[in-house]
């Protein structure tokens, strides 16, 4: 038999207790399903860690947030940032609710294309847009949104070569009285500089100046900040048109609403405090409604709502490779996901369940990732029961960003599935192999000849 090693004894303080505002924290609730697919059988066929995405969340919020808007004002339309997550599998599903492109670089442009969508309904946002593909969006229709004077400037010299205008907006930046300003995108309102961008685009006649585009921070915790925006971008519109004669069609009030994540050092579950799509809605709606606009004249409002949509779909699924005492007297836990699959984590506390019944005993632990580096750790501080290695945990609310910000290091990019609304899992990213890594790779011939070392 075995013989069972050595633990020095802990004490601890219970962490048992009446039921608070925010849950009984001793309380564990495993997570053993998701949409009634089996965390054991997803990694038994999967492999672990896998990425989980269910199409049932994906759907259900963005209707949630569609019908926000809907109810409230008649001109509305999402337009689904693709840096989010742009698989296309992901993006299939908000392509087919309604949504369109919002791409930000050459490749995403190219994806939006291949996953159908027409280049009219394709915003091309960015600072950094390559000259051959700004002539394709020119040539497709699709709506850019410029960035600064110098992209004004290169625009205004390829129409010098063509024969046709360019649909155009300009992303504006402002204060909206939260700080830092993300003054680095766009042109300025309150110093002038974003009138005087839209003046030399209506007086150049060579552009049509169809929009008026922000993107005034992520993760905003204010909804009465985007009431400042839509009214500095309301009042650019009706300027526009009592001083320059060409009436706004739309206006672009970008990203940024919050998933409910907890941001790291929060002292409350974002879950309790983030305003909901609902509130960002009313604020922006009756801003725009207040101005008067002619019925007629009512721009289209579109939003680029990424990590509000899809956060909440999507589950990190992994097990457990050790478990270790520290120095300090902690528990110390080693996963076999890192930070380099799951780059959020550097901001949220994301949530972790064990994935099987387990005791109720919880104990404070740090909740490491398998990397060799120093900064691999998940999660600074949870409590959770004793896991056993091989045992399997659920973390929760990582469909944003992390499928596209993920790094191949240490380790490969796991698997990612999709389960789509009749409960069948489908993997829609193949774990990544050393063949795949090794493809992009080049030996120049003098290195070839394999030595004995
Ligand atoms: C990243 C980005 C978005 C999406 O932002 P979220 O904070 O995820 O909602 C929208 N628009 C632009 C221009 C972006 O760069």
């Amino acid at each position: 038999m075995q013989k069972l090693k050595y633990e020095r004894p802990l004490i601890k303080k219970m962490n048992a207790g009446p039921m608070s505002k925010f849950g009984n924290s001793a309380c564990m609730q495993p997570v053993t399903q998701i949409d009634g697919v089996p965390v054991k059988s997803l990694i038994a066929q999967f492999g672990s860690p896998v990425f989980v995405l269910s199409e049932k969340q994906i759907r259900r919020t963005y209707r949630t947030a569609a019908r926000a808007f809907k109810t409230r004002y008649p001109k509305v339309q999402f337009a689904w940032s693709y840096k989010t997550n742009y698989l296309n599998a992901v993006c299939q599903v908000f392509h087919q609710e309604g949504s369109w492109a919002e791409v930000v670089s050459g490749f995403e442009y190219y994806k939006a294309l291949g996953n159908g969508v027409p280049g009219n309904h394709i915003i091309f946002n960015g600072p950094n847009k390559k000259r051959e593909d700004v002539l394709l969006a020119i040539e497709n229709d699709s709506l850019i949104h410029i960035d600064h004077f110098d992209e004004l400037y290169n625009l205004l010299a390829i129409c010098n070569t063509i024969n046709k205008k360019p649909r155009v907006a300009i992303r504006v930046n402002m204060d909206i009285g939260v700080y830092p300003v993300w003054d680095r995108f766009g042109f300025n309102y309150e110093n002038g500089q974003a009138w005087n961008a839209i003046t030399k685009i209506v007086e150049s006649g060579k552009m049509q100046l169809e929009g008026l585009h922000c993107h005034i921070g992520t993760f905003m915790l204010s909804a009465s900040a985007y009431g400042i925006a839509a009214a500095k971008l309301c009042d650019l519109a009706q300027r526009c048109k009592t001083q320059l004669y060409n009436p706004i069609q739309y206006l672009d009030l970008g990203g940024g609403f919050p998933s409910a994540n907890t941001l790291k050092g929060a002292y409350l579950p974002s879950a309790d405090t983030i305003p909901s799509v609902d509130d960002f809605a009313e604020v922006i709606t009756t801003t725009i409604l207040g101005y008067d606009f002619k019925q007629d004249e009512l721009p289209l409002l579109i939003l680029e709502t990424g990590r509000a949509l899809i956060d909440d779909a999507g589950y990190l699924l992994g097990s457990v490779v050790a478990n270790k005492r520290l120095n300090d007297g902690r528990q110390g836990i080693i996963m076999d996901f890192g930070v380099n699959s799951l780059f959020t984590s550097f901001w949220y506390d994301h949530k972790i369940s064990p994935a099987q019944e387990c005791s109720q005993h919880t104990e404070n632990m740090v909740v490491y990732g398998p990397l060799c580096m120093n900064i691999d750790v998940i999660r600074e501080s949870i409590n959770l029961p004793l896991l056993n290695p091989g045992d399997h945990v659920v973390v929760h609310k990582v469909g944003a960003y992390n499928l596209t910000q993920w790094m191949q290091f240490i380790t490969m990019r796991p698997a990612v599935v999709l389960i789509d609304e009749q409960g069948q899992p489908h993997q829609i990213r193949q774990p990544e192999t050393l063949e795949y890594l090794e493809m992009m790779e080049q030996v120049p011939a003098h290195l070839q000849q394999k030595v004995q070392v």
